[in-house]
């Protein structure tokens, strides 16, 4: 089974990848849509290139041999066309915001480019996951890859599984500024059409298909929550998933809070730091495009 995290970056989903790897039955993988992608410089969470980690090395191999794929041509045509271009990634974004995406995707999957790349990209991620279940012995493979497109495409062709996480606005915008990407407008706006557009692609997945929860509940009760979402995949819920050791894990990218200090045991624990760095404009601006989508998600103070 293909547990696939949708929502948008800087909402948690390293944090939920871990605990939920720490159960052995479940392997969290990262945002899988990047294992292509720049191999030679891309760091996994255990500290080492990807193309050096002991652990993709073995899973690439295979996947190379038996399905007679080169990891370059893995998925990176759709990624780089379609998910990975900004402003072309936005405009397909609308574009399927305002379309029947499943019979854009359905109906015309053996003539437009676009559900092509999608097919082959999900057919490959299909490849890797079948991989790391053969040779781990699990289960459940997670992927954070987060985007809507993407999430939808899984859905529809591999009966993913599908976990909405979200998380106030107001931080995810305030985390998305202190990594330098962008003002308080750019960011906002960024934040708000991925929600939108995943509210949106996420009216036809069939409701035993989508669970909902929120970046806050999880650290505030993470056994209430992660007991939820243990049952929602008909697994047993295990004290020992929330203990985070930095060092154990191999997801994809190696997320800074996991790579930086491998040595001790990490305390889940909300972060909240908007509060304090958002300042009164910024949070006029975010009112202005986020507010209402903000409050739709249950943030309303
Ligand atoms: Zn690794």
């Amino acid at each position: 089974m293909i547990l696939y995290i949708a929502g948008a970056g800087h909402s948690g989903s390293s944090l939920l990848d871990v605990i939920l790897n720490n159960h052995p039955k479940i392997i969290g993988t990262g945002e899988l849509h990047r294992l292509s992608l720049n191999p030679n410089t891309r760091i996994c969470s255990c500290g080492e290139l990807i193309n050096d980690c002991p652990v993709w090395r073995k899973r690439i191999k295979q996947l190379c041999k038996e399905k007679s794929l080169q990891l370059e041509d893995w998925e990176m045509s759709f990624s780089t066309t379609y998910l990975r271009s900004g402003s072309l990634s936005n405009k397909i974004n609308d574009l399927v915001y305002w379309s029947n995406i499943d019979e854009v995707i359905r109906i015309f999957s053996k003539l437009n480019p676009f559900s092509i790349g999608l097919k082959k990209s999900i057919l490959n991620t299909n490849a890797i996951h079948e991989v790391i279940k053969s040779q781990e012995n699990i289960r459940i493979v997670v992927d954070s890859t987060k985007n809507a497109i993407r999430m939808k495409g899984l859905n529809l062709f591999l009966d993913a599984k599908i976990l909405f996480l979200v998380r106030d606005g107001r931080a995810v915008t305030a985390s998305a500024i202190r990594r330098g990407e962008g003002n308080m407008t750019k960011v906002t706006k960024n934040w708000t059409r991925r929600m939108k557009i995943l509210t949106r692609l996420q009216n036809k997945i069939p409701s035993e298909q989508l669970l909902q929860i929120k970046y806050e509940d999880l650290c505030t009760d993470p056994e209430g929550i992660i007991s939820e979402i243990c049952k929602y995949l008909s697994v047993e819920f295990l004290p020992t998933m929330l203990k985070i050791h930095p060092g154990n894990y191999h997801t994809i990218p190696g997320n800074p809070w996991l790579v930086n200090d491998q040595t001790s045991e990490i305390t889940i624990k909300k972060d909240e730091r908007w509060r304090n760095e958002l300042t009164p404009q910024q949070l006029v601006e975010f009112e202005k495009v986020g507010g209402l989508v903000n409050r739709k998600l249950g943030y309303v103070s």
